[in-house]
């Protein structure tokens, strides 16, 4: 019997696959068989050498993601470097944090841009190669911000409750086309993106004795859920964002 699971011969676009937990859903994708392109303005050189590794292809697609400039070219790239595109990954983000009531249009905008715009308009990119043949699994990386408020980062709660939102929109339009849009949540996971929370002594020690596992998430944690996310074992799983917490949103 086929395993579920399986994504032998699938390609995957993994966004921000350099690090953290875009390199961690690289790696998980490509243990279960898929090809990567991984995308990014930082070459993910070292998330190429251990896909291939294991065995499977991957290519670097430069681009910076903090415009939609890029956008039609990674999917061009992608499809002649790998000869194929059944998977998108939408990881890339970034995150600023001050004060409400000094937060600036700058921080705004970057964030909005490269975690929302961006993303939307690659989910229509690869979108629309999917739906010409009949068959994709998209997946957005949201956020524990996607259910709740959050404190000091107005633009990344904006981005990621937009995130939760665009990813039921698109499964509306696509789920009857053979096209599977869903989102991840991740919960507190140890990255760069969470570096200035787990050096903060006492927001380190509050998150760690809220999240009922009573640890941080390692960024391999996420990865299992990107795998079944693009596998046919969630052929029928459409809109739903899975959070990856520790049980944070349970409590
Ligand atoms: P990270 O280590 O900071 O990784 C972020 C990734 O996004 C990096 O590869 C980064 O590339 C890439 N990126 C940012 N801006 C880009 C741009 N303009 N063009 C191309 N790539 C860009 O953080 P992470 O924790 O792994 O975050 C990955 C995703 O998970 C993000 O969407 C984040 O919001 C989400 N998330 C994280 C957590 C957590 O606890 N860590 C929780 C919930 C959601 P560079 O290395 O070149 O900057």
């Amino acid at each position: 019997m086929q395993n579920p699971f399986d994504l032998s011969g699938k390609v995957a676009i993994v966004t921000g696959a350099n690090t953290g937990i875009g390199q961690a859903i690289a790696l998980s994708l490509a243990q279960a068989g898929a090809d990567i392109a991984a995308v990014g303005r930082t070459p993910a050189e070292e998330t190429v050498a251990k896909v291939r590794a294991l065995g499977r292809k991957a290519e670097i697609v430069s681009a910076d993601l903090s415009t939609i400039e890029p956008i039609q070219r990674v999917v061009d790239e992608t499809l002649a470097k790998l000869g194929g595109l059944d998977i998108l990954v939408n990881n890339a983000g970034i995150i600023r944090r001050a004060d409400s009531v000094d937060f600036t249009e700058e921080d705004w905008d970057a964030v909005i841009d490269t975690n929302l715009k961006v993303l939307f308009f690659l989910c229509q990119a690869a979108g629309r190669h999917m739906l010409s043949q009949g068959a994709g699994k998209i997946v957005n990386i949201a956020s524990l911000l996607s259910f709740q408020g959050g404190i000091r980062v107005p633009s990344y709660t904006a981005s990621k409750s937009g995130v939760a939102g665009l990813t039921k929109l698109l499964a509306n339009e696509w789920a009857a086309k053979g096209v599977n849009v869903n989102a991840i949540a991740p919960g507190y996971i140890a990255t760069n993106n969470t570096a200035a929370l787990q050096a903060d002594e006492q927001r380190n020690r509050q998150i760690q004795e809220r999240i009922p596992a009573g640890r941080w998430g390692e960024a391999r944690d996420v990865g299992g859920a990107a795998v079944f996310l693009s596998s046919q074992a969630a052929n029928y799983i459409h809109g739903h964002i899975l959070a990856v917490d520790g049980g944070w949103l349970a409590r």
